[in-house]
């Protein structure tokens, strides 16, 4: 299933997409089925119970519950995760890119939930940088409470996966040994359109991941590629910390960032980012400068 958090009539609510006869649509779930959760951490948390209901409740739908994807406002797919944990340098080419060395560990940062923005919503360019620059990568989203969880089950605790984009302002990125402040500005993690559950991924090490702007292609790999695969990832933090239903692991981006590029490429007014990935669709934000 693909689930979004959207709003519309000024309430935000949890649905599922569908497509009929090529019209995409988004039904409210709670509305067809008062048992499933209105929002996505809820949702999350009810396992796969929540996801039976929910795949009952869309399928007896009537077309009269269905809302114009164009007609609805686009949020995260999950709007208040406890955590949202990035992975740097998790691409070879993009270590190299960056004149870093292949990492013998993951790189660790953080990104804060007041920074995530839905499909559509604007990226904004801050008064204090021009160096404000993309990063297309593979959201992952834990589904179950993971704590010191095996690499050899660790998929089984995702509940979905969704396109993700690392905005960064790299001068405030470069200032100190610690990334975070550079990565968390407002606007600057855009995710969605969709949380696409796991079950209709089998293999999130196989999927093409793009990146343009306009038809300026900026990145273009496989998650195939990765230094550390999604179900290490899993492994390696849930040994430090517990992983809760809804929290966020964007697994780090391939080559092609704008600060790399030379002359170096960043965001301009105007522009709008494309994430593509494979299956899972296309997180769209334009650019604009803060007034
Ligand atoms: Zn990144």
């Amino acid at each position: 299933m693909r689930l979004v958090t959207f709003s519309h009539d000024g309430a935000t609510r949890l649905g599922a997409v569908r497509t009929t006869n090529g019209r995409q649509t988004v039904v409210d779930l709670h509305s067809v089925e008062p048992r499933s959760p209105s929002d996505m951490l809820a949702f999350l948390e009810g396992g796969e119970e929540t996801l039976g209901l929910a795949r009952e409740a869309l399928n007896r739908a009537p077309s009269a519950a269905d809302l114009d994807l164009s007609a609805v406002t686009l949020k995260a797919p999950i709007p208040n995760p406890s955590k949202i944990i990035c992975i740097g340098l998790n691409y070879r080419d993009h270590a190299a890119e960056s004149q870093q060395e292949v990492p013998a560990y993951p790189t660790v940062f953080a990104k804060y939930p007041s920074c995530l923005v839905g499909s559509g919503a604007a990226i904004v360019l801050p008064r204090i940088s021009s160096q404000v620059d993309y990063e297309g990568e593979l959201a992952v989203v834990i589904g179950r409470r993971a704590r010191q969880v095996a690499e050899a089950d660790a998929l089984s605790y995702v509940g979905g996966y969704a396109p993700f984009n690392d905005v960064s302002v790299r001068d405030y990125q470069m200032r100190t040994s610690q990334w975070t402040i550079g990565k968390t500005f407002d606007t600057h993690g855009p995710m969605g359109p969709a949380l696409v559950t796991a079950d209709e991924v089998p293999d999130p090490q196989a999927l093409n991941i793009r990146v343009s702007i306009g038809d300026e292609a900026l990145q273009s790999a496989n998650t195939a590629q990765m230094i550390f695969p999604v179900a290490h990832l899993i492994a390696y933090l849930s040994a430090v910390m517990t992983l809760e239903p809804g929290d966020i692991i964007a697994t780090g981006t391939p080559s092609g960032v704008g600060a790399a590029r030379t002359p170096p490429r960043f965001l301009r007014p105007g522009e709008t980012v494309r994430v593509e990935i494979e299956g899972l669709g296309v997180l769209e934000n334009p650019v604009v400068a803060q007034t």
